[in-house]
Parts: structure tokens; sequence; C-alpha cells
């Protein structure tokens, strides 16, 4: 079955932390035993001194993109989905573009970008994170910014940023609002997780809601099970999300994981256990990876630069 996942930060790990694709959790290997067609890649600004060091580090994420040892698609998808793994390209972090909209036309041009995670764990340029619980919305460029992504096709992730930002995002832009990594908040209280309304109005613009494998994502206390991860995906199902969901595992990205779910090799059981909650074949390709790539698609078709 074809599985597409929506966040990874392995290339951050081979580009900027230790160099050694071997090392990460995300290989061309585990990708294909997993059944993934496509993963998203993501450019990660960084942590600690992010703000210096961001642009630097994406560009150095670029020119390592070919060490991941899968097919990037730098222009136009295929028509269907493809059967080997294949690679796209995100940010995130917005502050990767310093406050400048030819700096997202250079990242595009160069290789594709998919969606942008406005923030990360920091204020930037465009708006400010989930994590401190700012009331503020996004910033004069931030709104400028979801202009420049609608032309482009690049879709608004909202997966770090803060709540206010998340409801300008979708007053401003007419792509819809997408969350690449992130869970129910209902189910675990972490920030980064979404409220029922920020799900209901991500179904209401058929958005995309990938579900996170990090535990403390998952539940408040104790050791994530597959069982909470399909908590969270059928939790948000059953709020009338059968359409947006999917995985946005955050692989190389996360240190605590549901035993078995700690690489790519670990879908398949997932959607076995899907299966075993009575879920239906034609919902668990959706979930598995068809509504990612039908968004994507659909990304695409409305691009006009
Ligand atoms: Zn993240």
């Amino acid at each position: 079955m074809f599985v597409a996942d929506a966040h990874c930060d392995t290339l951050y790990s081979i580009a900027i932390q230790h160099g050694d694709p071997a090392a990460c959790a995300v290989t061309p290997e585990r990708l294909a035993q997993g059944g993934v067609g496509v993963q998203t890649f993501a450019m990660f600004a960084g942590g600690q001194d992010a703000v210096k060091r961001a642009h630097q580090n994406a560009l150095d994420m670029l020119a390592a993109r070919d060490s991941l040892g899968v097919p990037l698609y730098l222009d136009a998808l295929p028509d269907t989905p493809p059967e080997t793994p294949h690679g796209v390209l995100s940010i995130e972090g917005g502050e990767i573009l310093e406050g400048s909209l030819e700096r997202l036309n250079e990242f595009d041009e160069a290789a594709r970008i998919r969606m942008i995670a406005l923030t990360w764990n920091f204020e930037n340029q465009i708006g400010f994170p989930a994590k401190g619980g700012s009331a503020k919305g996004l910033k004069p460029f931030g709104i400028r910014l979801l202009g420049e992504m609608d032309r482009r096709g690049i879709l608004p992730d909202c997966s770090h940023l803060n709540e206010a930002g998340f409801w300008d995002v979708v007053e401003h832009a007419a792509l819809p609002p997408i969350a690449s990594h992130s869970n129910l908040k209902k189910l675990c209280g972490h920030s980064r997780n979404l409220t029922d309304e920020q799900v209901k109005a991500v179904i209401a613009r058929g958005g995309f809601i990938g579900i996170n494998f990090y535990s403390c994502f998952l539940r408040d206390e104790g050791a994530a099970t597959l069982e909470d991860v399909f908590r969270h995906i059928d939790g948000i199902a059953q709020l009338g999300g059968i359409d947006v969901l999917g995985f946005g595992s955050d692989f190389d990205g996360i240190d605590a994981w549901p035993e078995g779910l700690g690489d790519p090799t670990g879908f398949p059981a997932l959607l076995a256990l899907l299966e075993k909650h009575g879920y239906g074949r034609a919902d668990i390709e959706k979930i598995a990876g068809l509504n990612l790539w039908n968004l994507l698609k659909r990304a695409e078709r409305i691009r006009t630069a």
C-alpha cells in the first residue's frame, strides 16, 4: 500500500548534525520496506542560534540532498503515486527566509518547496510559535508570504505555529491550512497539538493533518504505544477528518516513539492496526498516503508562479 509521510528531520541530521546517512532512522532501504512512496524531507532552520544560521543551514541541507539516497521530485509530481521511495522538500522554520520573498523564490526555484512550517519554536519574521503561548497573530510579512505561497502552490504548515497565527492562515491563505506533524490536543495536551476547532477548520478547508509519532505528542504520561497512535487517528476521523488524515512521523527529530514505530519499517503494522479496528481498505489507503498525495497534486495545480 502506498504510504506518504509529511515530515522527517533526516536531512538536518545528515547535513547539520552527524553527516552519516546510515545512522538515520529514514534510509532508502527502510522506506522501501515500509512501503513509503513519498517522504517529505524538511529543511529545518535549527534550534539554538537559529536566527543567525537558519538560512545557511537550509543552503547546506539543499546541497546535501543527494546524500539522502532517494530520488527527489524537484519539479512536478508524476500522475500517479510512485511504487518506490521518492522524496519532496519542505521548510521547517520560516526564519530560513530571513523576511524576504526573494529567499522563498530561490529555494522554490532550486528544489520545489511543498510546504513551509511558518515558525519553529521561536518568534520569527512571520509570526509566533505554539510554544510559549503568544496570543499575537501573523506579522505583516507573514500575511504577504501567504500570498506568495498561494501563487507557488506551497502549503502553509501550522504545526509549530501558535493558535492566533493558525486562524490568520485560515483567513488569509487560499491554500488550505495543514499541520504536517501534530496530534489531537484533547487526547494529549502538548502545546503543539490541535484543538477540535482547529481540526474542524482544517477539514472544512480540505487541508491535511499528519499524525506525529513522538511519544509526548501521543500521551501525557507514560510510554506511548501503537494504540495511542490509533486513538489520535480515530479521534480526528470522528471529527469528520477521514479525508485530511495522514502521517507526519517526525523520524530523525524525535527520541521516544511507540515500540515498533521508530523508523519507516513500522508503517505496515500501524496500517494493520487500523484494519483490526474495523477501518476499511479505502479509508486506510487515504490515511496511508492518498490524502497527502492528492493535496500535493492539488497544490501543484493551483501553482501559477
Ligand atoms: Zn517539528
